[in-house]
């Protein structure tokens, strides 16, 4: 298994078709395209690029039958605009059918594997994500949430799989690691193989929206659920990828917890947003005249990417695209304009993770419980 990164230290991907080229990841067609019942905002801006066997989900919408859609959240500390993008894929993937079911793993041991946060404290973070969660448009009636640390059948999984591994795979993979991640890494499999678990329906059609930089768990989970799909009837799951957010700094730097200025999270107050975004890295130019003249960089500019990401309005994003490259609007302007309408919706979301909190904390109980 050839390796081009680890999904815990990538900083930025920055060739999606070598991705495509090299390590097998499917385009996202216009002709696939057309076979969805409708498109996000993400698979409509062609931010989700790729896929790897999505027609058996695409199937399963059209034949009425049941699948599920898989994903979680690391709880190390407040949704930022990475996990929200990947929490509206999701929901998206659930909207699809009536048929489709989502499993959702709240992945303290990788918390407490990775970052060193201990279980008590991550529980904290994961009532305040699974509130963001439910706030986004989460039905809940089709949702399976857990904590990695209580539900057994992920851990059994784990050591199951663990047999079919060396530990050079693991290093050729990931890189050099402490065994923890190593270990948080088979239990990853086991999150995304769990919707198939006797327990839970048997086999079905799975598909798991992550970014670019977790192709790595994804190919290791399918080439394990290949390797014993005889004794368990596995079928590998499917995958749709997303271009990853940069930081606000601009490309080259993840959008990442390790870096409060770089990020913007969904607690964040407006007044703090507005500060973080008039700082934002822009494509603008040198000076005003140049920018006139030459018109801006847009597909440079960390504003431009928030607009093109999170504002739904197509006909407003296409107007600061154009305008921008053809020196019709300079940099302040345009950041205070994108800046507003994201603070309009920042406003609306925080009131309902603010009334869905003791919900998320009623379901993070409850998952406390199990195992
Ligand atoms: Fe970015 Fe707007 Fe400046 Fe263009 S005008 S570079 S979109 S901030």
């Amino acid at each position: 298994m050839p390796r081009e990164f680890d999904p815990w230290s990538v900083v930025d991907v920055e060739d999606y078709g070598k991705l495509i080229e090299v390590f097998g990841i499917e385009p996202l067609t216009e002709d696939l395209l057309k076979e969805l019942p409708f498109l996000n905002r993400y698979f409509a801006r062609k931010i989700v690029f790729g896929h790897r066997d999505f027609q058996i989900i695409i199937k399963a919408i059209k034949n009425n039958e049941e699948y599920a859609v898989m994903s979680g959240i690391k709880p190390s500390g407040i949704f930022h605009l990475g996990s929200k993008m990947t929490a509206e894929q999701i929901i998206y993937l659930q909207k699809l059918s009536p048929k489709a079911k989502v499993f959702y793993a709240i992945a303290d041991i990788e918390a407490w594997e990775d970052n060193g946060i201990p279980f008590e404290v991550s529980i904290n973070y994961a009532i305040e994500n699974v509130a963001d969660l439910i706030a986004l448009g989460i039905d809940l009636k089709r949702t399976y949430i857990y904590l990695q640390s209580r539900e057994p059948h992920v851990m059994r999984y784990g050591y199951f799989f663990a047999r079919g591994i060396t530990y050079n795979l693991l290093e050729a993979i990931y890189g050099e690691k402490h065994l923890g991640m190593y270990m948080s890494a088979m239990v990853q499999v086991g999150d995304i193989l769990l919707p198939q678990h006797p327990d839970f329906g048997g086999p079905k059609p799975t598909v798991v929206p992550v970014g670019a930089d977790q192709d790595p768990h994804i190919r290791l989970t399918r080439d394990l659920a290949k390797k014993y799909a005889r004794r368990h009837g596995f079928i590998p799951p499917a995958a749709v990828y997303h271009k990853l957010q940069w930081s606000l700094k601009g490309p080259g730097f993840k959008m990442s917890k390790r870096d409060p200025m770089g990020y913007i999270t969904l607690k964040d107050p407006p007044s703090e947003v507005r500060r973080k975004l008039m700082n934002a890295y822009t494509g603008g130019r040198e000076t005003a005249e140049l920018q006139k003249k030459l018109g801006g960089e847009p597909e440079k500019c960390a504003i431009y990417q928030l607009a093109m990401y999170h504002i739904d309005d197509e006909a407003k994003v296409r107007r600061i695209y154009e305008e921008c490259k053809q020196g019709l609007r300079l940099c302040g302007e345009c950041k205070r304009e994108v800046t507003e309408l994201f603070i309009k919706w920042l406003i609306k979301h925080q009131e309902k993770r603010e009334k869905n909190l003791s919900k998320a904390e009623e379901i993070i109980h409850e998952a406390l419980s199990r195992g």
